[in-house]
């Protein structure tokens, strides 16, 4: 899915560089944050791949808040830049949602600024977070039936959980979101006929948590380092234990895998939501470009 929205994405901007628009990502990265700078290798690459242009800004780790507003306020000047993303985390000095706030709106391509959570959750056009974005772009091109359904929730991270259960809630499902307080929580997520698991806890959804043929969707992304954990997953797998053995670790969702057993649909940890939020931040960076310039909003086929 993640292929078939880069070859869409691809031909939109050819079209629009071709028009005099190319589309332009500034990505800033603080320090040496090992995972953030393989997820910004990432996103610079496809965009390479895309013919986006793109350009890192990488201030210090000691770097201040008024650094950071300043690099941020010199790139909502600058017209050829559409989207910007500050990755996360900051480091502790840094004042994250000042740095957050202070972003163009319009160029937000990660959907963070309250105004676009505001226009998400009042149905207006504006940018939506990647990771949810995706979740119901997997939905959608999966043609799994979202109006009328039993949406669950596990999460409610301003990040992934709420932002998810709003798209669904759009796309007129009904409802329910979960976080650590929940009473009776693998009851209610049976209930489910889409479970959306964004909780950051390795193999926490078991079978018990899942109505049999429900659809899953396993946001979390958990690394297992410890060969007993892993055999809690992956006793008898194969393939897994080769990569395990050669790295040293492995990547689990927050959905155990057993539940593949049961579920009508389920996503797979690593392979599953992840290549797909890299999708959607291109989309929004080519969406950007498009609404900075007043141009209709052409939404992804659906
Ligand atoms: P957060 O830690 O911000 O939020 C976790 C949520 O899970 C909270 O709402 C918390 O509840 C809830 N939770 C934690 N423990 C339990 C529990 N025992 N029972 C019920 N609810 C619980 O995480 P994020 O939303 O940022 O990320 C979630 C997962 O998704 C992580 O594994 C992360 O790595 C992954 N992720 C993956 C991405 C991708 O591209 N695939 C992108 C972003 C994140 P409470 O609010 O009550 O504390």
């Amino acid at each position: 899915m993640a292929a078939e929205i880069r070859a869409e994405l691809s031909a939109e901007v050819k079209a629009l560089t071709a028009s005099g628009v190319q589309p332009g990502l500034a990505v800033v990265l603080v320090g040496h944050n090992p995972a953030s700078e393989v997820y910004v290798r990432g996103k610079v690459k496809s965009c390479e791949e895309l013919g986006i242009y793109s350009e890192k800004h990488t201030p210090p780790e000691t770097a201040t808040t008024e650094e950071l507003l300043a690099v941020v306020e010199d790139l909502n000047r600058r017209d050829e830049i559409d989207g910007i993303l500050v990755q996360l985390p900051l480091p502790a000095q840094v004042d994250a949602k000042k740095v957050l706030l202070a972003v163009d709106p319009a160029k937000d391509v990660d959907g963070f600024h309250p105004m676009n959570v505001g226009y998400l959750s009042t149905q207006r056009p504006g940018l939506v977070p990647c990771t949810p974005a995706g979740v119901i772009e997997i939905l959608k091109r999966s043609r799994i039936a979202i109006a009328g359904q039993e949406a669950v929730v596990v999460g409610r991270s301003d990040i992934v959980g709420k932002p998810v259960a709003m798209l669904l809630l759009n796309s007129n499902a009904t409802v329910t979101v979960c976080h650590s307080k929940t009473r009776d929580l693998p009851g209610v997520c049976r209930r489910a006929d889409i479970l959306v698991a964004a909780i950051g806890r390795a193999g926490m959804v078991t079978r018990d948590y899942v109505k049999p043929g429900a659809t899953v969707i396993d946001v979390g992304i958990n690394k297992v380092t410890d060969w007993a954990e892993f055999e809690r997953y992956f006793a008898g797998n194969k393939k897994r234990e080769e990569t395990f053995l050669a790295k040293g670790s492995t990547l689990v969702g927050d959905v155990h895998p057993e539940v593949g057993e049961i579920a009508g649909a389920i996503t797979p940890v690593p392979g599953g939501v992840g290549p797909l939020t890299i999708a959607m931040l291109m989309a929004n960076t080519v969406k950007a470009a498009r609404m900075r310039r007043g141009a209709r909003v052409v939404e992804l086929a659906r």
